[in-house]
């Protein structure tokens, strides 16, 4: 078998240079070229005789077939510009091609040579009757292996600067000759699902057969595309069923699950867990009393109550004996938790402390000496719980909130703090399920899908322009209510000197504009100490509006809160702007959010806008999401640690997705570690695809 693997450079036609240029566009071997498919197509089949172009008039796209009657070159008195003319006839009429400063096609298109032209047609009714300018062409006896640029469905890639279509589609189709492409597929799938082999399926997305439908290849709607996402989906899929059944066979802790405390807890509450909270916590309970490693992901929109979830399963690991380490993704969330989790396990004699890395020296070092020890419970921080000195006693139990603010490294690398400690993950991102599935396959998923029943939905308003004011009086009224405020800067890297200083005045100008009321200033350059003053001044209501940068984004809880004011909303992604609002709407008041932009904004930044103040749920608006940003940018293909998608698309190809995953863990199911023969090829493809995410090595 010719080796796919080859580097790109080697291919006939390529070279360094074009190595380079190929790489920009992710084409790093023969078969990354292979699969580097196009992202649309052009219909230039249909060859009309040159009598009949006329007819279509001006502008028109067409395809003819001649041979070269006549050719020269002409410079241009004035613009001292060449151009190269050739008149090509078919026997029917005669048109004039012209191409500007390319006199080398003198060489090439010369006269009596066969050739293909299709291009916008425009009708001169004095001088040269039907002309193109620059249109694609193709010479017919030099390319028998049929035409590959001209008078048929032609593939469009996308290209980088220096590789024109022509380059591609014409390495491509030698690439396509000289690799073979041994079907890995088993046969039995191919036939249940209708799909060609692996070399027919992937020849017929570079170069369609005759008779295509051109609307159905532009949506990748044929069985070569089809078989092609199959076959990723299916690679994928395996590689997360294989990972999954590693992780689930360890030998994990099992829990105790009917200690007293679980009660406790729950009759401690101010309020009745939603149904969705008890079956997800049931699910937590059933993990934790089996004998494998509890590796399960919580999903549930802002302010459904996530918390209360981890926390039974906290206090039944301490119950046990065990430690419990909880990690958030900033230090103002762990603090909250800290407080948060503290209101209910003092009285319960159980102890907890914080860990993050604004910790002086000397605390530092006594709190590391209680982890170790076994001293505490409960440990809360930040990512500061990964580092090297920090070691548990008996950890039992790794809870990471937020989870899409970590990668999958730093999962791997808590729960290696302990001997094979149940996992549990939370995220407010709300993924549709058959994404989340594919995303996070390795994990179990729960999902919380009601707010508690108290909750009256957030007023979402879209404030540009001249109605600053509007917002101003909507914050005076509320603050006269006793309610208080958040008012969100964005804090953009490169800039966060001026955006710090945005912030700054915008708090100052409050002062002045509300000067009976206090208003307090959190950003992320403050000191920890610092911040959790304010943070607690705030909780406390001693201040009413509190101007930060984005250092609130996830898990604050202040329910007393009733607006949320964004500034420069439109610099904010959508899922962003949803956790910003879940921060108003947690008490019984009709809470507001206010999103302020200048007038004049971009056209998704305005999509965007409405899309919040039209919908509060999660899940729309995360679909919404991923059909604005795709699911690369939506994920952050980083963090997922999943292989990369060249042809399959986790939105269009959902249903295709849900079969191979079926298939896939059907197949780790019957043959575990796949070392039957008949598995053998899907291995080896499965293992290189995984190969190219680091992460997953360091995972379980
Ligand atoms: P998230 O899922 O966003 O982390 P939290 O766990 O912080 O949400 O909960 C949000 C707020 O809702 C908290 O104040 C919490 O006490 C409250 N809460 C949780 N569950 C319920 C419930 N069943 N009924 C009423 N309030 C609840
Ligand atoms: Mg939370």
């Amino acid at each position: 078998m010719a080796n796919l693997h080859k580097e790109i450079q080697y291919i006939k036609g390529v070279g360094p240079a074009r190595a380079k240029l190929f790489k920009r566009l992710g084409i790093a071997t023969v078969e990354d070229l292979l699969y580097y498919s196009p992202f649309r197509y052009e219909d230039r089949g249909n060859i009309k005789p040159i009598r009949d172009l006329c007819q279509s008039g001006s502008d028109a796209y067409q395809t003819v077939q001649g041979k070269v009657m006549s050719a020269r070159v002409i410079v241009t008195p004035r613009q001292r510009m060449k151009i190269f003319e050739a008149t090509i006839g078919d026997g029917s009429g005669q048109i004039t091609a012209k191409w500007f400063n390319q006199v080398f096609l003198k060489n090439v298109l010369k006269k009596d040579k066969m050739v293909v032209l299709s291009g916008h047609v425009k009708i001169d009714n004095f001088v040269y009757g039907p002309y193109m300018e620059g249109p694609e062409f193709e010479i017919i006896d030099s390319n028998e292996g049929g035409l590959i640029h001209t008078g048929r469905i032609v593939p469009i890639y996308h290209g980088t600067n220096g590789l024109s279509q022509k380059v591609i589609r014409g390495i491509m189709n030698g690439a396509l000759d000289s690799y073979q492409l041994k079907e890995i597929i088993p046969d039995f799938l191919l036939n249940k699902y209708h799909l060609p082999g692996r070399a027919e399926a992937i020849k017929d997305i570079h170069f369609p057969p005759e008779g295509s439908d051109i609307d159905k290849l532009n949506k990748c709607d044929t069985s070569a595309h089809k078989r092609a996402s199959f076959e990723e989906f299916l690679l994928l899929e395996l590689g997360l069923a294989l990972k999954k059944g590693v992780v689930t066979k360890e030998h994990g802790i099992s829990f105790n699950v009917n200690g007293p405390v679980t009660d406790k807890l729950h009759s401690a509450l101010p309020f009745k867990l939603t149904s969705s909270q008890q079956r997800v916590i049931d699910e937590i309970r059933e993990d934790m009393s089996g004998p494998h490693p509890m590796n399960r992901l919580l999903q549930g929109d802002v302010g459904c109550g996530k918390t209360i979830a981890a926390l039974t399963a906290i206090l039944i690991a301490v119950e046990n004996g065990y430690q419990t380490a909880l990690m958030a993704p900033t230090e103002v969330l762990a603090e909250q938790h800290y407080r948060n989790i503290r209101t209910y396990i003092d009285q319960l004699g159980i102890t907890s402390c914080i860990l993050t890395s604004g910790l002086r020296a000397r605390d530092r070092e006594m709190v590391l000496q209680n982890i170790l020890s076994g001293k505490v419970d409960i440990v809360i921080g930040t990512h500061a719980l990964l580092e090297e000195g920090v070691v548990f006693k008996r950890l039992g139990l790794a809870v990471i909130d937020e989870q899409h603010k970590f990668g999958v490294l730093q999962r791997g690398a808590l729960k290696k703090k302990g001997y094979n400690p149940d996992v549990l993950i939370m995220t407010a991102t709300p993924i549709p399920r058959t994404l989340a599935m594919s995303v996070y396959g390795d994990l179990d998923l729960s999902v919380i899908d009601e707010l508690p029943p108290d909750r009256i939905p957030v007023i979402t308003e879209w404030l540009y322009g001249g109605r600053r004011k509007d917002a101003y009086f909507i914050m005076k009224d509320e603050l006269k209510k006793g309610r208080q405020i958040y008012v969100i800067y964005p804090l953009v890297e490169e800039s966060e000197k001026v955006d710090l200083k945005g912030a700054t005045e915008m708090a100052e100008r409050l002062q002045k504009a509300f000067p009976e009321y206090r208003i307090g200033l959190l950003h992320g350059r403050m000191k920890s100490e610092e911040k959790e003053e304010i943070m607690n001044s705030f909780k406390g209501n001693e201040i009413h509006v509190l101007v930060s940068t984005t250092v609130i984004e996830v898990g604050v809880d202040v329910p007393n809160a009733t607006v949320m004011v964004v500034e420069h909303a439109e610099r904010f992604g959508l899922s962003q702007l949803h956790q910003l609002r879940g921060r108003v709407g947690r008490g019984s008041e009709r809470s507001r959010c206010l999103l302020l932009t200048n007038a004049n904004i971009s056209e998704d930044g305005r999509r965007r806008l409405s899309i919040m103040e039209r919908s509060g749920n999660g899940f729309e608006i995360a679909e919404e999401d991923l059909l604005i940003r795709g699911p690369g940018e939506f994920f952050g293909t980083r963090q997922t640690g999943i292989p990369e998608l060249r042809v399959a698309n986790l939105l269009r190809d959902a249903k295709i997705l849900e079969a191979a995953r079926k298939e896939a863990f059907d197949i780790v199911m019957k043959d575990p570690v796949m070392e039957k023969p008949e598995n053998r090829l899907l291995r080896d493809a499965m293992e290189i695809k995984w190969k190219n995410r680091l992460e997953l090595g360091t995972v379980s």
